[in-house]
């Protein structure tokens, strides 16, 4: 008879295909052995409308899904942990058996005492604990499947009965955090759902399967949040990092989708590329996972793959970070379907296949944690009881940090280092080494010796030796270095000098020194906020003027030395059309000193003691108005930095200008042209002539990286690019890629020495650290005075590089910056921006913003 009734079908469906039709949703509940489902519990097309699979759900319909499900189950809760720069909301779902959520506070508490108080934690306590799991899904925006899995999940856990159910909720606490991007993931199914027609289709040309620039994968501000683990520059993260520490969770999974010609990734990744920072046992609990990963795929006959790709190296990722703090995590990476279906060279892909495999692989990592929750427990404890033996292991001992230099950037990273729950000390006696002196009160130590020992090791060292010579993704990142910071490694124990344990990171105002002036104000120049103080200087009409040479002046009956760079701030205004009152002039200046943490100096007369008087032959400045090449041919990324650090930042308006709108009349409305990186592959001769006769109007162009390389190759300036030969590939086919790779520049640290004369150097000391991810090198400037920045003769801090390519790099130019045909050029070598933690060289970057016309 069953067979009579499959025969009818298999006619039925060549008659009719539609009746055959693949399944384009999810139906629910899903046919799951020996488990049933409760009928109380809404379906996400109860709540929403459509059905999972049916199309790309936005983020508001998860919000409400979670919300219905959490107002209906006992099992589950929400909270907010954040909001995004678009003002979404970010949550999660906390979910766990009826009698846990009675008891969640003492769970919780219970938990952190496996990182606070290892050692009163026994291994029979241990028994009787919840694990606790942070699965983060769709961080990339455009890599849906994630969020939509995670709906499956919550309905699964809430609706579902089973004995597996039943030993996942009662043995684990599992944070859901359905889209770690909230706007990127609008961003991309408002695109996809939006040019989609009632019949999907797999044809890669068509409008759904090419997201528009900047796609979906980058937060408002281009910014790719699974970097920003460590660093923390933005709300989506600092929101997250809050929830991570709060919770303390053991096992960390990051959901994610590659190119859609691959299966499913699972780690371990590749062994060789595992960070040495990270302890081996979590490489044996990633391994002894992975086991439980294959068998959930197996169940449902998906392909998958581990160990061949990825690398567990750099921590800013969501699953690498976990590796350094206690807990352990684990990438899946599902192959992309993008939109509702595409072709691959395997055939069709379906948007439903991919939620699938998100969703049983989250299956298989419950599975896996319920039978080795004991052994995840006693790793995080394990990992905090012994942090401070792992210190006496390690060569620096403790981190001493000057406040005195660069005070607002010390603030910044100090608040990063609070974020990251590590304790900060005062300075008890005075110290000085390396031509450097700390004095109580104007220094901050951080001895590694305390819970985060391995964290603070992997955040702070420099490393120039590596096993392996690819990297995934940078192969740098040491915070003091980025946050350009005066600092020394101290590698005895810091007993005799250590202080008091100071409270969380905290930001100073800027002094006003001198009351009130009759004459003019003196600001600083060099910390990280004056340029947004200078601003609003120029925003309000006022002309200020750069000094160009140091000078003394007598303020309260002292003399007080000043040094390049400083602006003077007129109280009377020449220029009376201006209609800028003199207490305008005490307004502002009241409060750049408190809201952008400047040192401001009252003068009550013109003259100076040493060097030109204020009313000398200083720079005038003027208002930069700032375009930035955005679109088709630029980095997303790149633009994104830079629109970040000037807008949200800095506070300075910057036009984002597609490259196929560049004209006479649209360039002439600025005065500062920015190209980060890019192909600028719209651009043609006629835009390069506009760009060219632009400048000769007195425009200044700033240029970054691969657009200082587009710049040069097209002659807007005339500087050489340094021939980098690569070696021959005469080389066996398989070792092709890893040599390719070492002869690349993933991300690595160098010295930078300063022309601290010229403008675009003003604030700055002579040696700086900066960081490189090309290999774009320029010959010396032959014009005058032009090589601001060159690297040294042995540039490498920290980080890889091959020795052919150091030998290459060695007093090569770094900074350019010159005048071009009646208008000006800087050229930086390297990104002084990269992902908003570079502090350190933002200020090079806003130099040639303020001042790239001054000189
Ligand atoms: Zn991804």
């Amino acid at each position: 008879m069953i067979t009579i009734i499959k025969n009818i079908i298999l006619i039925l469906g060549i008659l009719f295909p539609t009746l055959q039709a693949k399944e384009n949703f999810i139906q629910l509940p899903m046919d799951i052995a020996e488990t049933t489902f409760n009928d109380a519990i809404p379906l996400p097309k109860e709540v929403f409308g459509h059905n999972i699979g049916e199309q790309h759900t936005r983020t508001d319909q998860i919000i409400d899904y979670f919300e219905a499900v959490a107002a209906t189950s006992e099992r589950v809760i929400i909270n907010d942990h954040g909001h995004t720069h678009e003002g979404r909301r970010l949550i999660h779902a906390i979910v766990t058996s009826a009698d846990n959520q009675k008891i969640l506070d003492e769970i919780q508490a219970n938990n952190q005492k496996l990182s606070s108080d290892p050692k009163k934690v026994s291994n029979k306590k241990i028994k009787k604990m919840p694990v606790v799991a942070y699965f983060g899904y769709s961080i990339h925006g455009d890599e849906a499947s994630g969020g939509e899995a995670a709906m499956l999940l919550l309905y699964h856990l809430s609706a579902g009965s089973s004995i597996a159910i039943r030993n996942y909720l009662e043995n684990i606490v599992l944070i859901i955090d359905p889209m770690l991007n909230p706007d990127g993931r609008d961003r991309f199914a408002n695109w996809a759902n939006g040019n989609r027609g009632h019949v999907a289709t797999i044809d890669l040309n068509d409008r759904e399967h090419n997201q528009p620039w900047p796609g979906g994968r980058t937060n408002h501000y281009l910014h790719d949040l699974n970097r920003d683990w460590l660093p923390a520059t933005q709300p989506e993260s600092q929101g997250r990092l809050k929830l991570y520490y709060n919770w303390r969770p053991q096992v960390v999974v990051d959901f994610h989708e590659m190119g859609r010609d691959r299966t499913y990734f699972f780690q371990p990744g590749i062994p060789s590329r595992n960070n040495p920072n990270t302890p081996e046992n979590v490489f044996y609990l990633t391994n002894k996972l992975a086991t439980y990963h294959a068998e959930a795929l197996n169940s449902i006959g998906a392909m998958y793959y581990s160990k061949e790709r990825f690398d567990d190296f750099y921590y800013g990722k969501g699953s690498t970070f976990p590796d350094v703090t206690g807990a352990v995590g684990i990438l899946f990476e599902q192959a992309s379907s993008r939109g509702l279906a595409t072709s691959t060279t395997s055939g069709e892909l379906s948007y439903t296949f991919s939620i699938k495999n998100h969703f049983n692989a989250s299956l298989g990592t419950l599975e896996g944690m319920w039978e080795m929750r004991d052994e995840f427990l006693e790793h995080q404890r394990n990992f905090y009881r012994d942090a401070s033996k792992a210190a006496i292991q390690f060569p620096t001992k403790a981190y001493l940090i000057s406040t005195d230099y660069k005070k607002t950037q010390v603030r910044l990273l100090l608040n990063n280092l609070s974020q990251h729950q590590v304790k900060l000390h005062s300075l008890k006696k005075p110290y000085a080494a390396n031509n450097m002196k700390f004095q109580p009160g104007n220094a901050v130590l951080v001895p590694v010796s305390q819970p985060q020992s391995r964290f603070i090791k992997a955040i702070m060292e420099k490393v120039t030796s590596f096993k392996d010579s690819l990297f995934y993704d940078v192969s740098a990142w040491s915070l003091p270095l980025a946050a350009g910071v005066d600092y020394i490694e101290l590698k005895q124990n810091p007993s005799a000098i250590i202080g008091d344990e100071l409270p969380d990171g905290y930001f100073t105002a800027g002094e006003k020194i001198g009351g009130r002036a009759t004459y003019a104000y003196i600001m600083e120049w060099g910390d990280y906020y004056a340029p947004r103080a200078l601003y609003r200087i120029l925003d309000i009409g006022i002309i200020p003027r750069l000094a160009l040479k140091p000078f003394s002046i007598t303020i309260n009956g002292q003399p007080v030395n000043f040094k390049r760079g400083s602006i003077i701030i007129p109280l009377v205004q020449r220029d009376k059309t201006l209609n800028i009152s003199n207490d305008d002039v005490h307004e502002v200046v009241r409060t750049i000193a408190a809201e952008d943490f400047v040192n401001i100096y009252a003068v009550n007369t013109g003259l100076a003691d040493d060097g030109p008087d204020l009313g000398g032959l200083h720079a005038v400045l003027e208002k930069p108005k700032v375009a930035l090449l955005a679109g088709t041919g630029t980095s997303a990324y790149s633009v994104g930095q830079v629109w970040h650090l000037l807008n949200e930042r800095m506070h300075i308006p910057v036009s984002l200008i597609n490259t196929d709108k560049i004209n006479r009349t649209l360039l002439d409305k600025y005065n500062v042209l920015v190209m980060t990186d890019g192909y600028f592959g719209p651009i043609d001769s006629t835009d390069i002539k506009t760009i060219k006769s632009w400048i000769s109007r007195g425009g200044c162009i700033i240029t970054t990286s691969s657009g200082s390389n587009w710049a040069v190759k097209n002659e807007i300036v005339k500087e050489e690019i340094k021939d980098s030969k690569k070696d021959t590939l005469d080389i066996a086919y398989e070792k092709v890629r890893t040599t390719r790779g070492a002869q690349q520049i993933g991300g690595s640290i160098f010295e930078l020495a300063l022309d601290t004369t010229h403008p675009i150097a003003f604030g700055y000391k002579e040696m700086i650290p900066v960081f490189r991810n090309n290999e774009y090198f320029f010959e010396l400037s032959s014009a005058d005075a032009a090589n601001v920045g060159r690297y040294t003769e042995a540039p490498l801090l920290s980080g890889y590089i091959s020795d052919r390519l150091l030998a290459d790099m060695k007093n090569t130019a770094a900074i350019i910056a010159r005048k071009v045909n009646g208008g000006y050029a800087v050229l930086f070598a390297d990104n002084p921006h990269f992902r908003a933690f570079w502090y350190g060289t933002d200020g090079l970057f806003l130099n040639a913003v303020f001042f790239g016309r001054s000189f």
